[in-house]
């Protein structure tokens, strides 16, 4: 097993602070550990690529069975409205846009819609989503985030940089704040969003809130440090949890550049405190749920054995 090593201040003292269970991914159990010199929440041990490639395709496979990402017209730019409204985008000068992730591109239509003349790029491996892109005029990467040197693929500087409810999601979020840090534009705006960690409104942590597809819970501090850390210098930087199950922090960043220096408190108190009271407040809730991943576990387990039985019932050696 690897070492730990906290992706936002590389120190290696941990302490365990949960298990947490999926309903959707039953047959496991995760961890999520507390670095004990900066604060950060985190998955660990981290699941290996080829598990975590597996975890997210049946997660999401699952995830839009259930409900489908939403195409309803008048909901689609909701976000970005917000992101809008968030900054002085307005008068902020912008030829070239990246959004990583960007689905369907709504994000990208939007920003065409309010600016003008745009040039599109998107970074999207689903590759349903390619027609769409397509039809926007929109040049994409079919590029991996998480992996290293990915830059090296891209030979535009962008203005702007969305990454919105990403970082969470990869095992290496240091490697990709840094690559985003490359292909921006001097001049150029990276906004980020994550949920916030000290923001959890909802009831169930350990089988809701923690869940296989997120491996890092961010902080407001922490997001801000491993930024920091990767050439990125706030400009702007808040939480909001208008209509929103919990909240989320938002971010407009640009390069960092010598003369910005920043300390970083050590938030390992605070968050420790806040999520194991949040864990315990609803701990009914979360056990009730994991009782019934036992009992599903269990079923699986003794239709198999019946399965094995009757195999060996009809070929008796
Ligand atoms: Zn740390």
């Amino acid at each position: 097993m690897n070492k730990f090593t906290c992706c936002v201040c590389q120190k290696k003292i941990y302490e365990l602070v949960s298990n947490f269970y999926s309903p959707i991914i039953a047959k496991k159990k995760f961890e999520i550990v507390i670095c004990k010199s900066c604060g950060h929440l985190s998955v660990y041990p981290k699941p290996s690529l080829q598990e975590y490639n597996r975890i997210n395709k049946y997660w999401y496979t699952i995830k839009f069975s259930i409900t489908p990402p939403s195409s309803d017209p008048t909901s689609k730019f909701d976000r970005w409205e917000q992101m809008w409204e968030r900054f002085d985008l307005k008068n902020t000068k912008i030829n070239t846009v990246l959004d990583i992730g960007s689905g369907q591109g709504w994000g990208l239509e939007f920003l065409k819609k309010k600016k003008g003349r745009l040039k599109l790029y998107a970074i999207e491996q689903y590759k349903k989503n390619w027609p769409y892109l397509e039809n926007m005029g929109c040049h994409f990467f079919d590029i991996n985030i998480d992996e290293p040197n990915w830059s090296q693929n891209i030979n535009v500087k962008f203005d702007f940089i969305i990454l919105r409810h990403t970082l969470e999601h990869l095992r290496n979020p240091n490697i990709c704040l840094q690559e985003i840090s490359k292909v921006l534009s001097l001049t150029g705006l990276v906004y980020i969003v994550v949920p916030d960690s000290l923001g959890i409104n909802q009831k169930r942590i350990s089988t809701s809130y923690f869940r296989p597809v997120h491996l890092n819970y961010f902080n407001k501090v922490n997001f801000l440090r491993i930024c920091y850390n990767n050439n990125l210098f706030f400009k702007l930087i808040n939480t909001s949890s208008t209509n929103l199950k919990n909240s989320e922090i938002y971010g407009f960043f640009r390069k960092k550049t010598q003369s910005d220096k920043l300390e970083f408190d050590n938030t390992y108190l605070k968050q420790v405190g806040y999520i194991k009271k949040k864990i315990r407040v609803n701990y009914i809730d979360d056990l009730k749920i994991i009782i019934q991943i036992k009992i599903k576990s269990f079923k699986i387990i003794y239709n198999f054995l019946k399965f094995l039985k009757s195999v060996l019932v009809k070929n008796p050696k």
